[in-house]
């Protein structure tokens, strides 16, 4: 294995997890870019000389990482609280990403929460996307 493909690859685990999950092929593959935190957000785009700025366009006061895009910004915050019974919210939004999407796709707290859950992600990484990059998106 080198170097470059044990980066892009998340533990073994995980990855089986998101490839037997059955849900539409987009999804997969965006899970597996979550997985192996690869999908250009700010912080990316910064390493890569494609922005100046690492901050979350929404809140402004973090690095746009892509836990924060999905978990910890005060948007994805609102819509998973809303979502996630309080006596799970402590443990829900405490654990690393690797753990956070083993947590739901592996010991999701009702039967139809993989889907709700990658759905979830799905749309709060197209909204980000739509406020970045759309200009006439409100
Ligand atoms: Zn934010």
């Amino acid at each position: 294995m080198t170097v470059y493909s044990s980066i892009l690859s998340p533990p073994s685990r995980v990855w089986r997890v998101i490839w037997s999950w059955e849900g539409p092929q987009r999804l997969r593959v965006f899970l597996w870019l979550v997985a192996c935190e690869s999908l250009l957000t700010n912080e990316a785009r910064v390493r890569r000389r494609l922005a100046v700025s690492a901050d979350c366009p929404r809140c402004d006061a973090n690095v746009e990482s892509i836990i924060h895009i999905l978990l910890d910004c005060s948007s994805a915050r609102q819509m998973w609280e809303r979502l996630i019974s309080p006596s799970l919210q402590p443990n829900f939004f405490s654990v690393s990403l690797q753990d956070w999407l083993m947590l739901n796709l592996v010991r999701p707290p009702r039967e139809d929460w993989p889907t709700i859950f990658v759905s979830g992600c799905w749309l709060l990484w197209t909204w980000r996307n739509k406020e970045l990059f759309c200009t006439d998106f409100d």
